[in-house]
């Protein structure tokens, strides 16, 4: 009889595995959305951090021993979440501004008027390195507990030279102390701060000639991402920004259509971007443009929700043109949101997506937009086994039974991290 082969770990008997195969190359589109790869009893086998085997549990138990073993029995088993935009680096809060919302007022009056972007600029200014890595490191904790495994986070709320340095450090910073996997997002064209107002043109400058080089140099952000909006960054401006960036190494990725419709989605698909991001606004021109590129929407229905703006992004319409669908938390001081399950229920109930569809733009879709597909996002052999066990019987749950935690374990890098008690 052949002796079986030992590995660090072997999962068994899950009611459902959620293996999300075949979008590791390119993104999952319109009808592929709603396949999730499952195996009923499935089971998995991971070594050295990565996975190794993947099936039917008795194919699994026949061929395997693991040093350790976990029992799925009665859950679903799924990839890590991947969360593709955060603001995750910010001192403060602005629990006063969110009354001043309910009391009527916009986004955009509050920014006018120095405060929303520019209060937390502030606030991340006057901030110790130290303490900023601690506000993340406990941020990410929630995240992780909820399943978040990889996470983006933007730079954003320094808006000098010295500052946006300092963010992006601390993401690096994070990488060493912590379990969750942080990609950094250079966003210097957040905000026109306070110093260059009424001289937007001088900030964006002092950002491609100055902040651009140093931050490409230093290798301290993988992507550049502009707020393009009516009142922040104009299409030209952003336009400037993401090439420079791009010349530079730095991807290109665009806050676009968010509050007005003002052909973000349209620039995103023309200069290349990975990503174009909320989308609310988005025309159908510049949709079918960003499937024509194969531009991933990453949608924020939590952004939505926070700022109350009345609508949502047209996910329905996206998936039907075949453009790569994602959604993330767009956690920041005006969307305090760090769960993706939260996003999940979101986007099932606003923007009528399945609970398939909105677990594939939290999973391997995701993935896509911060360039770790070929990591993470699926449970496929010889991807990092970042894996969930979900405390639901089957992945219809998912957006339906919300409002708490329905993780039951999340394995990182091959190893248990969280356990529910
Ligand atoms: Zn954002």
């Amino acid at each position: 009889m052949a002796t079986k082969k030992e590995v660090d770990l072997i999962i068994k008997n899950a009611n459902e595995l959620l293996t999300i195969t075949g979008g590791s190359k390119k993104p999952l589109l319109g009808k592929q959305m709603k396949d999730l790869g499952i195996i009923k009893n499935g089971g998995l086998a991971v070594d050295k951090e990565r996975i190794v085997a993947i099936g039917k549990t008795e194919n699994i138990t026949s061929q395997f021993r693991g040093r350790e073993s976990l029992d799925a029995t009665g859950k679903v088993v799924t990839p890590g979440f991947v969360d593709p935009h955060t603001h995750l680096v910010f001192a403060g809060s602005r629990e006063d501004e969110f009354e001043m919302r309910l009391q009527g007022a916009s986004y955009m009056e509050i920014l006018r008027k120095g405060g929303g972007i520019l209060k937390t600029v502030r606030e991340t200014r006057k901030a110790s390195r130290t303490e900023l890595v601690e506000n993340c490191k406990r941020w990410l904790k929630i995240m992780l507990e909820h399943g978040t495994t990889t996470v983006e986070a933007k730079s954003g709320y320094g808006l000098n030279m010295k500052d946006e340095i300092k963010c992006l450090e601390v993401v690096k910073i994070l990488n060493e102390k912590q379990l969750v996997e942080v990609v950094p997002t250079f966003l210097g064209a957040h905000a026109v701060p306070p110093e260059y107002e009424n001289n937007a043109d001088e900030y964006v400058a002092l950002v491609i000639e100055e902040m651009i080089p140093v931050i490409a140099n230093r290798k301290l952000a993988e992507f550049c991402d502009v707020f393009c909006e009516k009142g922040v960054f104009s299409i030209e401006q952003s336009r400037k920004i993401l090439l420079n960036g791009k010349k530079h190494g730095l991807k290109p990725k665009l806050h676009a259509d968010e509050m007005t419709r003002l052909g973000g989605a349209e620039l995103a698909a023309e200069i290349g971007a990975v990503s174009a991001e909320h989308l609310l606004f988005a025309s159908d021109k510049g949709m079918k443009m960003l499937a024509e590129k194969r531009v991933i929407a990453v949608l924020l229905p939590g952004a939505a929700f926070s700022l109350m703006i009345g609508r949502y992004a047209e996910a329905r319409k996206m998936i039907e043109f075949n453009v790569p669908v994602a959604l993330g938390t767009d956690f920041n001081p005006s969307c305090w949101i760090e769960n993706l399950q939260t996003i999940i229920a979101l986007a099932c109930h606003q923007m009528k997506m399945t609970s398939a569809e909105a677990l594939v733009a939290t999973t391997i879709n995701a993935a896509h937009a911060i360039n770790r597909a070929n990591e993470v996002g699926s449970l496929e052999v010889g991807k990092k086994a970042d894996i969930l066990f979900l405390d639901i019987p089957n992945h219809k749950f998912l957006g339906y039974h919300h409002g708490v935690n329905l993780v039951d374990k999340v394995i990182k890098n091959g190893k248990l991290v969280v356990e529910s008690s």
